[in-house]
């Protein structure tokens, strides 16, 4: 196994480019290393990005927030106007483990290790966040949602690796929120998670929305249903139940020791229910 720590894009994206066999981005470790320790992955080449400018930095860009990639959960939580902006996002990075596991992990590397039960992912999602894709072409930004394509799998293509997250400026009387549910208070992986963003106008009506639901699906579920049953309404009881129905309906979940069918698809709902009010009180401020 080959270890390599570059200190430009361009170098990580020649190294990944011109490899032989299998190559894994390294960024906080907390997945990576842990597969490797079980034997469920062997890298030929690994490349730590977190030598190269930028990858640790949090930006000010066009109102909203640029975050580079090797960002760790404890360094969002640290940083009071990311925090303010997107409530929800740092929330869910900081539910990721403990607070050792934070001082490491980062939400690009949650979101490229591509379990469905990821926590950030969702709440990146339902911001409506993008991923900036480097590689042998041009740079791309690409919506958080379309970089898993299932379990353990992303659409990165041969020598492309994400340099950072792009949270845009939200627009005012905005409000995200995250929740999961699992058996213990903490360290736990989610049986269910479901995050809501939304805006409102001056009469405390939702002018838009996005739910995404976690766990439930190879997957994250992006609930277009579920956040249309909001809009237009001041989220009043039979907007929660629609929201509530929506989301379970839009729940594809397999059963495994963690949770039923039935059990998952019933949670998605009160999740997203729940996820919804929080956010639409932070939304009123
Ligand atoms: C004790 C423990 C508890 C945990 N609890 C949770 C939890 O509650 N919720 C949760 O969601 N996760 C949890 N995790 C999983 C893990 O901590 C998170 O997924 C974390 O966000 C991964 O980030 P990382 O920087 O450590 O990624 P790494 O381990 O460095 O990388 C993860 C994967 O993404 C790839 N990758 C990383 N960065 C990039 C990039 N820039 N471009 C392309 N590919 C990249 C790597 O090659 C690797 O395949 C836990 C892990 C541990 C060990």
């Amino acid at each position: 196994m080959r270890y390599e720590a570059p200190d430009t894009i361009k170098a990580a994206v020649g190294l990944l480019s011109t490899a032989k066999g299998s190559s894994r981005i390294l960024a906080g470790g907390t997945d990576l290393l842990v597969q490797m320790r079980s034997g469920m992955v062997e890298p030929d080449l690994i490349v730590d990005i977190k030598r190269i400018p930028g990858m640790r930095d949090i930006v000010a860009e066009d109102g909203g927030f640029r975050i580079g990639a090797a960002v760790s959960g404890a360094e969002l939580r640290e940083h009071a106007k990311l925090k303010a902006m997107w409530p929800g996002v740092v929330e869910a990075a900081n539910l990721i483990g403990s607070t050792q596991v934070q001082g490491r992990a980062t939400m690009v590397g949650n979101l490229c290790n591509a379990s469905p039960a990821a926590d950030s992912v969702l709440a990146l999602i339902a911001a409506g966040a993008t991923a900036r894709v480097v590689g042998p072409k041009r740079a791309r930004d690409v919506a958080v949602a379309d970089i898993a394509v299932g379990p353990g799998k992303t659409s990165l293509g041969k020598g492309e690796f994400v340099a950072s997250l792009f949270l845009p400026k939200p627009a005012p009387r905005s409000g995200d929120a995250y929740l999961r549910f699992i058996p213990r208070t903490e360290m736990d992986i989610a049986v269910v998670g479901a995050s809501v963003s939304l805006t409102l106008n001056a009469k405390g009506v939702i002018t838009a929305a996005r739910v995404a639901l976690g766990a439930v699906g190879p997957r994250a579920i992006v609930a277009d249903k579920a956040a249309k049953a909001i809009v237009g309404t001041s989220l009043d009881e039979t907007a929660l139940a629609n929201l509530a129905a929506a989301a379970s309906a839009a729940a594809k979940p397999i059963d495994d020791k963690r949770g039923t069918v039935e059990f998952r698809i019933k949670v998605a709902g009160v999740l997203a229910r729940r996820a919804a009010v929080i956010a639409y009180d932070r939304a009123k401020g």
